[in-house]
């Protein structure tokens, strides 16, 4: 478990965070997305006293409004299953509450929250109108047929369709929620309320309201983020090699874009463990195997004579110049981070949230990797979710150049925002920092805007 040292944060916002603590006993991510945020507020204090005189801090790490509901459903046996489905409504100081829906088992109060936390900020980088809010279920779609995740996502959607709407809050996919999910829910949404209100979700397919290049988002912005990185320090992907945690949908389109540019990727994994294929990994083969058979890595490595599977160990251990995790949260633990420095890592870029423990992170800082949290890096997917919204309001659609190079121009002005504010707060390269003064500040100052509400 995470070392979240209460001495760490600044003495004037320790109150906030013991508060938030005492409020919301046994929460560990949420009180380590919390805590990495208070840290990064030191520059402020005594700065903005209209943020203390107004409680912003307290209202931030409040949610707006917590939603947790029944989700019953039968399985293609006839036998009924109980989940618990999650909406948490963190912040609409920008606009209407923006977050995915995470399906895993994994799923409680305290993983929604942290996204949910993650995204207000996330959110607010992409400089587009959005506010943060997250949800899911711990429901496992793993072995599922297409019958009963149908089955599950329209008792689902029975539920959240009564709190979600086109200006109000608007979900999308994220760990087990794809196009796939993404159709049935909008399905019995549009049901239920008799309205093809097409903003309502997003990451629909093209011809019923997505966007182009929405599913590529996330992967795709993660790799311009990193490339600005890189360009910043002087040098660029072009021969490197790279490592990419996970081989879901942020991990498949950010392989694609990296070997775009240049570099070759070694190595991708899934929960049953990762696949080095000294060749490059072949990204045609990845797609057809998790997305098109839902199958495992192993299925990937069955078919490559150039790869193998390694199932015990980390991904990590695979030497490399770049490494993107992008697989879930804390998966990049202090020893990984270790070994990663011990083999001459120079950029770790965030494509999941907050995979990367607050002691690695100590651990890469300190060595002077170059390192971006997920709400700066991975900020792409939402950007694109908010084009999408956009597109859906003009009754529109864009090409996809057109809407790559609008990703393109937000992940360039993320990192530029990132940047700047770490420099104009005395942590110059420090993209934690920038990310969040950043994303905080914006949000802070609309919601002294509005007032005490
Ligand atoms: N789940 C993604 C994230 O973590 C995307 C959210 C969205 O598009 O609303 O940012």
């Amino acid at each position: 478990m995470a070392n979240l040292d209460i001495e760490l944060i600044t003495p004037s916002l320790r109150p906030q965070y013991q508060a938030m603590l005492d409020r919301n006993p046994g929460q560990t991510e949420f009180h380590q997305a919390v805590h990495e945020v208070l840290i990064s507020l030191e520059p402020l204090v005594g700065k903005k006293p209209e943020y203390t005189d107004l409680a912003i801090l307290d209202r931030v790490i409040e949610p707006e409004r917590q939603i947790m509901f029944r989700v019953p459903w039968a399985d293609d046996a006839g036998n009924v299953h109980v989940n618990r489905g999650f909406r948490i409504e963190f912040n609409s100081a920008l606009g209407p509450y923006k977050g995915g829906l995470r399906f895993h088992p994994s799923v409680n109060l305290s993983i929604i929250k942290f996204l949910g936390f993650e995204q207000i900020f996330k959110n607010a980088l992409t400089g587009l109108p959005i506010g943060g809010g997250k949800g899911g279920s711990d429901f496992d779609p793993k072995g599922r047929s297409d019958a009963e995740i149908m089955r599950f996502c329209q008792s689902f959607m029975t539920e959240l369709q009564r709190h979600i709407g086109p200006d109000t809050d608007v979900p999308a996919g994220d760990i087990g929620v794809g196009g796939r999910e993404i159709g049935y829910l909008f399905g019995q949404y549009k049901r239920i309320r008799n309205r093809f209100d097409a903003g309502v979700l997003t990451g629909k397919g093209l011809t019923w309201g997505g966007s182009q290049v929405r599913t590529e988002a996330t992967g795709y912005g993660l790799v311009f983020f990193a490339q600005e990185m890189l360009a910043a320090a002087g040098t660029s992907f072009e021969g490197r090699t790279c490592v990419v945690s996970g081989s879901g949908n942020v991990a498949i389109y950010a392989i694609e874009k990296l070997q775009q540019l240049g570099a070759k990727v070694l190595a991708c994994s899934d929960s049953s463990g990762y696949v080095v294929d000294e060749n490059g990994i072949d990204v045609a083969l990845l797609k057809d195997v998790k997305e098109v058979r839902r199958g495992r890595i192993a299925d990937y490595a069955a078919e490559r004579s150039s790869a193998r599977v390694v199932t015990d160990g980390s991904i990590w251990d695979v030497p490399c110049d770049v490494a993107l995790p992008c697989a879930t949260q804390n998966e990049l633990h202090q020893d990984d981070a270790r070994t990663l420095v011990k083999n001459g890592v120079i950029l770790v870029a965030e494509g999941a949230n907050m995979p990367t423990t607050p002691e690695a992170i100590d651990v890469l800082q300190g060595a002077g990797v170059l390192y971006a949290p997920g709400k700066a890096s991975n900020a792409g997917g939402v950007a694109t979710s908010a084009l999408e919204m956009q597109q859906n309001s003009g009754r529109t659609s864009w090409t996809f150049d057109v809407a790559e190079k609008r990703l393109h121009e937000i992940m360039v002005d993320i990192h530029r925002q990132c940047l700047d504010t770490a420099a104009e707060y005395g942590k110059p390269g420090d993209y934690v920092a920038g990310a969040n003064l950043a994303g905080f500040i914006k949000v802070a100052d609309a919601m002294v805007a509005h007032g005490l509400i």
